[in-house]
């Protein structure tokens, strides 16, 4: 049998080839197009070189790059990709260049955001601004249009020229493409706007004059939105109608992209199941005899391989999973699947800091985008290392330095290893994607060689009689449990015991802190049961018709009602929950409020006692009648050991929340972690 005989029988169908147009790929598994903001940074160009190629040697068979807009007014923002002359070039041929090398193939995204771009000179088909850009746009008149036609075109000839296998055409998630084809978006009156074939003509003008021009050995993929999930937009016949014009145009791939950036259904976020969006793809794919794509929440092989058995798709497209495992293809196809970094589709790292205008990394993989900064020559002396505490940022610590040839000791005074990490995987519609972490770092700690020292309190003498050359200590935090009377009160609980099931809250509770954690235990407290974790259920609860019978997809969400009677407090007067991620906040809050759970700002806590909880909002004192009140207020640094060992003179690295408690979260611990551990 072949070596890649051998490989394929771990997921014969997603690591068979397929012919695409006049290319055959290696395997099934697209990288998705992500945008990165790499392409702001001084040295732009090789860190994306790096970024792509690193995962191109990892097994990806075709690589979709971040959006490059044909035009000055279609950009992102400003500083984003423009490709519409040939001095821009030279921004691409590097990355290409390197991907060819590692025998994948690369396809440039063209990404005109019209009226979501952030900047001034934003232009849509009409001036109808989205309700998350305040920005007015600018209707284009018809003779733009035609000129935007002629952008789309002219880019994909230079991406040709600049060594790319093809294009993506992004016409999902919302963009220009995308605000043409829709109502909700067009309310034009000539060729390119009223009827529904006037709408799709722009789209279907670009696929037909590009292929057109460019031959039948160049690729056209078009990203096409299988369901809007916003009011305006297509029906599932309509979406079907576009497909086969496209296909007819030229286009070679559907690859299919779910929702628009201002969709109130989660379609990325941790809490939607696992491939639950792949009905789209398979309502399309029987409308077109050209391969279709699936994406959205698939961050395991055996998802993408179940997708293709099924017959929904006829390849797998992944973005965010090859930010947290560059090695995600040769690990399935090794029979390594235990060893992949599995996205845990927390947005923390990748998208929350695209949106606030970072460059994106990966919560669980923080060399993820940084590929420059981090050499495999391994250190010039290899040391005996002790690390305490197996939270995310001493299992990151412990593992990456034991990889690097240090001799590790990893010290947890608990029964098992992780952490807060153990908590998280208790927050309904987290379990599944914290588990797989737990379940990644186990098989880190167990590969690297680190030694694990379970139920070991790692004390000063200890330490000191051991002889390390270097003590990390990652202790992480103690919950804050702010000095209130009555806080000795037996209705006064700290969220660790709630998650861990230690205490049972009454009927009625009062949150104290509305963070993240405060958020989770609203969750938690309120839920019937369990999450919608089931992909029917989730489809009802957020109002999805997976038949796309009517305008984008949408029905009624079905009714939530609270488990209990909760009540969320904070002393600040900012929007309750403001701290939240930027692309999952709003889903926490939408939870809630249809839970009917008040979140109460710019409270004064007064005690505990057998009333409940006494508080005061603008000096007007108030009792909530609770029989529990759970302490989210935060966390301290758990720094005993630490003060232990500077008064025994033991010098002593201290990451993650043991270090620094405020807004701690994984990113922050894996990230610290991972660098020291480098730096040693
Ligand atoms: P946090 O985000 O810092 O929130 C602490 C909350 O406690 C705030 O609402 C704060 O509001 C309140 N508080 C602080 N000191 C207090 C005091 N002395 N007395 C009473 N209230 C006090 O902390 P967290 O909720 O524990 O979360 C920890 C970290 O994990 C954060 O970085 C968070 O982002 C992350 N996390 C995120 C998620 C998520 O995004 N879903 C979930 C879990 C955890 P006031 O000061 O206004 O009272
Ligand atoms: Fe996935 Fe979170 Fe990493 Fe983004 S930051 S790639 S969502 S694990």
């Amino acid at each position: 049998m072949t070596r890649q005989a051998v490989l394929n029988e771990n997921y014969p169908l997603l690591l068979s080839p397929i012919r695409l147009g006049a290319h055959t790929v290696r395997n099934r598994v697209v990288m998705g197009s992500i945008h990165t903001r790499l392409e702001n940074e001084p040295d732009a160009i090789e860190r994306l070189a790096a970024f792509y190629a690193e995962r191109a040697r990892g097994g990806v068979g075709l690589i979709v790059t971040g959006g490059t807009s044909p035009n000055f007014e279609g950009r992102v923002e400003e500083g984003a990709q423009v490709l519409d002359s040939e001095q821009h070039l030279a921004e691409h041929v590097p990355i290409v260049q390197a991907v060819h090398a590692a025998g994948a193939k690369i396809v440039m995204q063209v990404l005109h955001c019209g009226i979501y771009a952030k900047h001034p000179q934003l232009v849509g088909p009409s001036a109808i601004s989205s309700p998350i850009n305040r920005r007015v746009p600018r209707a284009l008149s018809t003779e733009e249009v035609e000129q935007t036609v002629e952008d789309f075109v002219r880019c994909a000839e230079l991406a040709r020229q600049a060594g790319y296998d093809g294009v993506e055409l992004m016409g999902s998630e919302g963009y220009l493409l995308t605000q043409f084809t829709a109502p909700r978006t067009n309310s034009r009156t000539d060729m390119w706007g009223g009827s529904f074939e006037n709408r799709i003509r722009f789209p279907v003008e670009i696929a037909r004059r590009t292929r057109e021009r460019l031959g039948s050995g160049f690729l056209i993929l078009y990203r096409i939105s299988a369901i809007d999930l916003v009011e305006g937009g297509l029906t599932g016949d309509e979406v079907n109608l576009l497909a086969q014009a496209l296909e007819a145009a030229g286009v070679d791939v559907l690859s299919t992209g779910i929702g628009w950036h201002e969709s109130a259904v989660p379609t990325i976020a941790t809490s939607v199941p696992r491939a639950a969006f792949a009905f789209a793809a398979a309502r399309l794919k029987k409308a077109v005899s050209i391969p279709v794509v699936a994406s959205n929440r698939i961050n395991m092989p055996s998802t993408a391989e179940e997708i293709l058995a099924n017959g929904e798709a006829d390849l797998v497209s992944m973005a965010r999973p090859f930010l947290a495992d560059p090695d995600f293809v040769i690990k399935a196809a090794s029979g390594r699947t235990d060893e992949i970094n599995t996205c845990i589709a927390c947005n923390q790292a990748c998208l929350d800091r695209i949106f606030t205008e970072r460059p994106a990394t990966c919560l669980v993989n923080p060399k993820a985008c940084h590929e420059t900064q981090f050499s495999d020559t391994p250190p010039e002396v290899k040391r005996r290392v002790a690390v305490i505490g197996s939270g995310p940022a001493g299992l990151a610590c412990a593992t990456t330095a034991a990889e690097r040839g240090h001799q590790v000791v990893l010290f947890e005074a608990g029964d098992e290893i992780g952490g807060q990490l153990n908590l998280a995987r208790r927050i309904p519609g987290k379990e599944q994607e914290f588990s797989e972490l737990l379940r990644y770092f186990k098989r880190r700690v167990d590969k690297s060689g680190v030694e694990l020292r379970l139920g070991v309190r790692a004390d000063a003498p200890l330490l000191a009689q051991e002889r390390f050359d270097r003590v990390i200590v990652a202790t992480g935090i103690k919950p804050r449990m702010p000095d209130l009377p009555g806080a000795d009160h037996r209705s006064v609980v700290s969220y660790v015991d709630v998650i861990l099931g230690r205490v049972k809250a009454g009927e009625r509770v009062a949150v104290i802190g509305t963070g993240g954690i405060g958020h989770d235990i609203a969750e938690l407290l309120t839920v019937h049961g369990h999450d919608s974790t089931s992909i029917p259920e989730f489809l009802e609860a957020w109002g999805v018709d997976p038949t796309i019978s009517g305008p984008g997809g949408l029905k009624k969400p079905a009714t939530d009602t609270a488990a209990r009677q909760v009540t969320m407090l904070q002393r600040s007067l900012t929007k309750p929950g403001a701290r939240l991620g930027k692309s999952t906040g709003w889903i926490h809050r939408t939870k809630l409020v249809r839970r009917g759970v008040p979140l109460l700002a710019g409270c004064t806590y007064h005690k505990v006692d057998d009333a409940g909880l006494h508080y005061s909002v603008d000096g007007e004192m108030r009792v909530l009648p609770v029989d529990t009140v759970v302490m989210c207020a935060g966390q301290d640094p758990d720094q005993d050991l630490a003060d232990s060992l500077r008064k025994m003179g033991i010098e002593a690295d201290l990451i993650g929340g043991a270090r620094f408690a405020s807004e701690l979260d994984a990113m922050r611990a894996i990230d610290e972690g991972t660098r020291l551990a480098y730096a040693l």
